[in-house]
């Protein structure tokens, strides 16, 4: 788990606030939810025998000895909300959520044990037109954040339940004959999780399933089509994908069309979205019976991503004017100075040397940050009614009446 610093923060906010007004400019409105829920709705609708059921939770009993956890994702609590308060009625329903999701997992680069997911889900449409959609409007916020050219579009249709559950038994039957190669962890999902297998890591056990059966021969009509479907819009509006017949998701609750953002610059942790439909879940988890699809993003990820191929200074600019007050006396001038000026220019950044250190030595300070003026407040000014004001930029001094002051301000920062 990381504490998030300042400096590194500039970036995620550079990045959250484009991800903000792309998801408005769709219509999908915010949604805050509970960091924690019960257990048992993230074991039902994620599954008993994932991997973030079986082994990345972190669950507690209450007082009342009820179990709850600390969100491993987001969609299990939004679809817990939206059918608590009756959110299913109209017919175009969009949401999103920014926040923390926990799993306990082995840390490394790009993989945390808090990390922050921006999620967004989107109700009551089957066909693939919001498949599309959503595939357009991820595209847009890769745009946007300038790292388009370094992500690609995978996308796969994994069928329903009763396809996979068939398509399963065969590539169990086929795993089996070559169980000796397999290694430790397609070993152990060979008998819990199958279909974890396809998107394994590692490249021997990539040789073998080149033989495999493939989902794709297990789907049935409806499904097919609706991929062929998306997969002619995609084209027609040029949006470029690779279509990946071993991609799968590691919840349960998906069915159809998924797909995954990845990028070659992140090392192994590379993918930076994922999503898909999940026509079922909300119908499983007691609402009526409604289409959804959804994608959750990885920030940190995205930072890393962004990181490393835009350009952001290391300073933190986040001083405009920089008040020192020489003598405690003065200190009522400099706090009534500077509430004037916010007053007057709310978006300005005031700050006002509190320490206890000699003027040489504050204005070197002042010097030393990002602020473009100083403005000095000493005994002398207080008795002539004048501020000293030293532009940083421009290495000008000048002494100002208050209001020549609020003009002078205006003036440098527009
Ligand atoms: P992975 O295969 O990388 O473990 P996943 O299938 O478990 O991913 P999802 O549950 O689909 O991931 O989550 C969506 C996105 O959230 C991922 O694509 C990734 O960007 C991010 N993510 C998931 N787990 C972590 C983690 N432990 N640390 C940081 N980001 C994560
Ligand atoms: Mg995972």
């Amino acid at each position: 788990m990381h504490d998030y610093l300042p400096k590194e923060l500039k970036i995620w906010n550079y990045v959250e606030i484009i991800l903000k007004e792309v998801l408005t400019s769709y219509c999908y409105l915010e949604i805050r939810l509970p960091i924690l829920e019960k257990t048992k709705i993230f074991k039902r609708a994620i599954g008993n025998i994932t991997d973030v059921v079986e082994k990345e939770m972190y669950s507690f009993n209450d007082r009342k000895g009820n179990s709850l956890t600390l969100r491993p994702e987001g969609t299990v609590g939004c679809v817990r909300a939206v059918i608590q308060h009756h959110l299913l009625h109209q017919k175009n329903n969009k949401f999103w959520y920014l926040g923390p999701m926990f799993r306990y997992e082995r840390p490394q680069n790009g993989r945390y044990r808090q990390f922050y997911q921006l999620g967004a889900e989107v109700f009551g449409f089957d066909t693939e037109d919001i498949d599309l959609e959503i595939i357009i409007l991820t595209h847009r916020l890769w745009k946007r954040i300038g790292i388009d050219s370094y992500v690609t579009l995978e996308i796969n249709s994994i069928g329903s339940k009763i396809d996979r559950f068939e398509y399963k038994k065969k590539l169990v039957y086929f795993l089996k004959k070559h169980e000796h190669l397999l290694d430790e962890d397609c070993k152990r999902r060979l008998y819990t999780n199958p279909l974890r297998i396809l998107d394994s890591k590692n490249q021997d056990i990539q040789k073998i399933l080149k033989e495999a059966p493939l989902l794709s021969e297990y789907i049935d009509i409806s499904s097919s089509s609706h991929f062929k479907n998306l997969c002619n819009m995609l084209n027609s509006h040029k949006i470029k994908y690779k279509y990946n017949p071993n991609l799968v998701r590691g919840l349960d609750y998906y069915n159809n069309t998924v797909f995954e953002w990845k990028s070659n610059q992140l090392g192994t942790q590379d993918t930076i979205c994922a999503g898909g439909r999940y026509d079922h879940l909300v119908e499983e988890m007691g609402g009526k019976k409604t289409s959804a699809i959804g994608f959750a993003i990885g920030i940190e990820r995205l930072v890393l991503l962004t990181k490393s191929i835009k350009n952001f200074s290391e300073k933190l600019e986040e001083i405009n004017i920089y008040i020192i007050f020489i003598g405690n006396n003065n200190k009522y001038y400099a706090v009534n100075l500077s509430e004037e000026i916010r007053d007057l220019y709310p978006k300005l950044k005031v700050f006002i040397n509190f320490f206890n250190q000699n003027l040489k030595k504050k204005i070197k300070n002042a010097i030393n940050s990002s602020a473009r003026i100083i403005i000095l407040i000493g005994d002398n000014e207080i008795k002539k009614g004048f501020f000293l004001v030293k532009d940083l930029k421009k290495e000008k001094e000048y002494y100002l009446l208050k209001y020549e002051l609020m003009i002078k301000i205006q003036k440098i920062f527009k």
